[in-house]
């Protein structure tokens, strides 16, 4: 099995390490690959897009490099139904409608995931935060959010996790979005989201 890390910018080393950690748990052999360029992901079972900056990682997966894209590597990847995680900058992206940050800076989104996102839904008060949260299939999981964005309307999709009024966590067949950052817990050695995520792709 192969894993690919989307490897533009972000905290892609923290996905990679993660998600190694989780198919040892798990008994699957496989790598997984941080990669910068197309040519990757198209030959992926799965792929993560990492937090970061999402007007800076959207333009970097939709520059065209040799007549290919990461971003249509991705949404191809979708179309055979394979997995996809999205985490906070990462769930953006995935998402198929945006607020008025995401129209402002003309950040072009996958629309994969029957979503309405709201960048830096928490504030100021609150940029980085560590709460526990229910998430249904795993139980309580701390959520670490760092300037993250909510998940303010929802379509076709299940929902996974809520803070608040706020959904943080959904899931649209194989795709996985959500708001915290689950490879900051897996440093801790809590790895159960990832492994969550492993378990779809067969
Ligand atoms: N605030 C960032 C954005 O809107 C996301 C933050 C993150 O990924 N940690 O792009």
């Amino acid at each position: 099995m192969r894993v690919a890390v989307v490897g533009v910018q972000g905290d892609v080393e923290e996905h990679v390490f993660a998600t190694k950690l989780a198919m040892d748990r798990l008994g699957i052999e496989g790598e997984v690959v941080a990669t910068k360029k197309p040519g990757v992901v198209e030959k992926s079972d799965a792929v993560i897009i990492p937090g970061g900056e999402s007007t800076t990682i959207s333009k970097l997966i939709f520059r065209d490099v040799g007549g290919k894209t990461i971003a249509e590597e991705i949404i191809s990847l979708a179309e055979s139904d394979c997995a996809i995680m999205g985490t906070c900058a990462g769930l953006i992206l995935l998402s198929k409608r945006g607020d008025e940050q995401v129209e402002k800076t003309k950040t072009k989104l996958l629309e994969l995931l029957d979503i309405k996102v709201k960048r830096n839904a928490f504030g100021r008060q609150r940029e980085s935060f560590q709460v526990p949260i229910e998430f249904k299939g795993i139980g309580k999981v701390e959520a670490i959010f760092i300037r993250a964005p909510a998940i303010v309307e929802v379509g076709n999709v299940e929902v996974l996790a809520k803070f608040e009024n706020y959904v943080v966590a959904v899931r649209q067949k194989k795709i996985l979005g959500l708001a915290f950052h689950p490879e900051l817990s897996a440093e801790y050695g809590d790895t159960r989201v990832h492994e969550y995520f492993l378990k779809l792709i067969c």
